[in-house]
């Protein structure tokens, strides 16, 4: 499997404060990763730092095989869009691109053009005057058509009503469906990103909680519910990511690689955001085995 984004240890200290702690991951070439965690949780810095903004206090990061921001070589070769999709207020959309045209060698004219036609943006409507979900669309055309091959996005819709974040997220599905890019985008909410990705990374607290492939970490997670048990008393095979009781009923999320079936209790199948939720809520406990080893792998 070839890499996009390889992470080994690293971390990133503002002054005293430290927004990503001892990171080491893996993201996979070709997929749309979600990157999901609590507002402060070191998403944005870990985008930062893969598009060279920033550089690491510690560890090591490559991305498509270099290092972030080593050249002009390498800043080609990632698309970003920033958070709240900066552009300059006082151009046009036109203008956008005449200037997208000068700073970019790769730049794809036809590319920017029919993305503009699509979404129905006005070539001489100024950036100022455009809705939020158009700015976003304007962004997203400015990235793609530098021809990245990977697009790093910033809680791209974070500040979109509904319909502009499905409009976005399908504008952005239609050309990874044609065009096969790797992309990484982040977001505090997991169901902007469940129809949307197919790998997912969670951060909380500046850590590497969970990551894997979302068909995986589906088939892997389930919720168990149970006469009332210690979690001690569950098969190994099973690592409990949660735990509730009540007087008589226990239920447990838990991760294995295999549906145990038991005539004492009931095992189901759980949602993404339920999934995510319940690890990010275990935020002060350890990460389970599973996670710790997806975190070294
Ligand atoms: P997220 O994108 O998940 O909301 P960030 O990466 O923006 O998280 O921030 C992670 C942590 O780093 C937070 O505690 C935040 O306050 C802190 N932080 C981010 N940027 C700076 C900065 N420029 N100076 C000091 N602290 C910062």
């Amino acid at each position: 499997m070839t890499a996009v984004l390889e992470a080994r240890g690293l971390t990133k200290r503002y002054g005293r404060r430290t927004a990503l702690r001892e990171c080491t991951l893996s993201v996979p070439e070709g997929r749309v990763v979600g990157l999901v965690g609590p507002n402060g949780a070191g998403k944005s810095t870990l985008l930062q730092l893969a598009c060279g903004l920033l550089t690491p206090t510690s560890g090591t990061l490559s991305v498509l095989g270099g290092r972030p921001g080593s050249g002009p070589a390498q800043l080609a070769r990632v698309g970003f869009v920033a958070q709240d999709s900066p552009v300059y207020k006082g151009l046009t959309v036109a203008e956008h691109l005449r200037l997208g045209a000068k700073l970019n060698a790769g730049w794809d004219a036809a590319l920017a053009r029919a993305r503009i036609d699509a979404t129905g943006l006005d070539p001489a409507q100024r950036a100022g005057r455009l809705s939020g979900g158009q700015r976003a669309q304007l962004a997203l055309a400015l990235a793609l058509a530098k021809r990245p091959e990977l697009l790093i996005l910033d809680e791209p819709v974070a500040a979109l009503d509904p319909l502009a974040r499905r409009e976005f997220h399908q504008a952005l599905m239609a050309y990874v469906a044609e065009h096969g890019i790797s992309v990484l985008l982040s977001s505090h909410l997991v169901s902007d990103l469940e129809r949307t990705c197919d790998h997912l990374i969670t951060l909380v607290g500046s850590r590497v909680r969970l990551a894997g492939d979302v068909d995986e970490l589906l088939a892997t997670h389930f919720r168990l519910t149970t006469a009332r048990r210690d979690p001690g008393s569950l098969p190994g095979e099973l690592t409990v990511v949660q735990a509730q009781h009540t007087e008589r009923q226990s239920t447990f999320v838990v991760r294995s690689m295999i549906e145990l079936r038991d005539p004492a209790w009931r095992m189901e199948p759980i949602g993404l955001e339920d999934l995510v939720l319940v690890h990010m809520a275990a935020r002060d406990t350890a990460a389970p085995a599973a996670s710790r080893q997806e975190a070294r792998s």
